[in-house]
């Protein structure tokens, strides 16, 4: 059985969305959310075909000028429309100072590129990658993520292609919300491989998330909605090893993962030195502080290391989760379902991590990577 959703619905839904939006007298909130699903409807059109079926008003126009929101598996992902990066999280010095040790401990000796990863192909149906994910959702043993997780897995939000969707090519998997019917959709780009197996396990996980609590993105510190995916990656992994499944394309998944973040943290660091030196010279670089990188480097970056944070966090949960399987869980269920106060460095000690702790880990994440990857023998990683 193959999921596809109601072409006809997302087009009546759409328009509903745009009637709404030409009511002048809603709230800023209302219309993030109206302007916001109206962006998932129409990607879902365009994923459809049926973009050309449509009518274009002024608003689409407007809204498809900026790029959408394209869930981050690739490296260096690129850097979104405004309205997925808002410059209001809660930055000040002692935070970049954090931070910025978080990306030094992650690209400590690290020398590696997941840019070669090639998977090779599986012969696994849609229906058996649906099977694997909702066993998973099952071992996890948590029955509202559960639920959650079946909405989407035997719903009518979930849909495999074959090829890649025009825009999102390096996007293995694609989430896409809407506020207004309280929805949330997935798109797979089916490769026949292990990848996309966990791609579609991975946007299960955001659609999870979304129906615990459908924060908005401006409620979101930027990167912090791949926690729980995140998280849960490492865990799946983990599960199709226990599975039996092919142990190098297994290695694959976790270079990969662990790579990802590596890479992202030097990238950062050598973004960070380049912004300094250009905005204060080349001393400055040299000796440089909390005050000098505020006062010198992009949004962009700001939300490279904020990611980088994310990564470490959801490594910290999932090592949680393996350790004690019930508070683990019980931790990443309050993460989702609360809101972060954004007028204040975000804190993480109710959920168990305290920044000394994020520390610690991030040197041990950068440790385990380089022992995963260079390690002659290929077994599991001792977590
Ligand atoms: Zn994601």
């Amino acid at each position: 059985m193959v999921h596809k959703w109601n072409v006809k619905q997302i087009r009546e839904n759409k328009r509903y969305i745009e009637s709404r939006l030409k009511n002048h007298h809603i709230s800023g909130e209302e219309k993030e959310k109206l302007r916001l699903s109206l962006i998932t409807n129409v990607s879902l059109l365009c994923a459809s075909d049926s973009l050309f079926h449509t009518k274009l008003g002024y608003a689409i126009n407007d809204l498809l000028s900026k790029k959408f929101s394209v869930c981050r598996e690739r490296k260096y992902a690129q850097m979104e429309s405004d309205m997925f990066l808002k410059s209001n999280d809660y930055i000040d010095e002692e935070y970049i100072n954090f931070l910025f040790k978080i990306a030094q401990n992650l690209s400590a000796d690290v020398n590696s590129s997941d840019s070669d990863i090639e998977f090779s192909k599986i012969s696994l149906s849609e229906e058996d990658m649906i099977k694997i994910s909702e066993s998973f959702y099952q071992h996890l043993g948590d029955n509202e993520i559960l639920t959650h997780a079946k909405k989407t897995l035997n719903g009518d939000t979930l849909q495999f292609q074959e090829s890649s969707i025009t825009g999102y090519e390096d996007a293995k998997g694609l989430n896409l919300g809407d506020w207004v019917f309280n929805k949330s959709y997935c798109i797979i780009t089916n490769s026949h491989d292990l990848y996309t197996l966990q791609a579609l396990n991975h946007e299960v996980m955001h659609t999870v998330d979304f129906y615990e609590c459908d924060k908005l993105p401006s409620e979101k510190y930027y990167g912090f909605q791949e926690i729980p995916t995140y998280t849960i990656d490492y865990l799946f992994i983990d599960y199709l090893d226990e599975l039996g499944f092919d142990n190098v394309e297994i290695q694959k998944l976790r270079d990969k993962k662990f790579t990802y973040l590596q890479d992202l943290a030097k990238l950062t660091i050598l973004k960070i030195k380049t912004e300094v030196t250009k905005a204060k010279g080349l001393k400055a670089m040299k000796n440089m502080t909390a005050k000098d990188i505020m006062e010198s480097v992009s949004v962009e970056t700001m939300k490279h290391l904020l990611e980088l944070e994310s990564g470490v966090i959801a490594y910290g949960l999932q090592s949680q989760i393996k350790n004690n399987k019930e508070i683990g869980i019980s931790n990443l269920k309050q993460f989702m379902k609360q809101a972060l106060s954004k007028d204040k460095k975000p804190d993480f000690s109710d959920i168990g991590l305290t920044d000394e702790m994020l520390l610690e880990l991030s040197s041990e994440l950068g440790a385990y990577s380089r022992e995963t990857i260079y390690s002659e023998n290929i077994g599991k990683p001792k977590l």
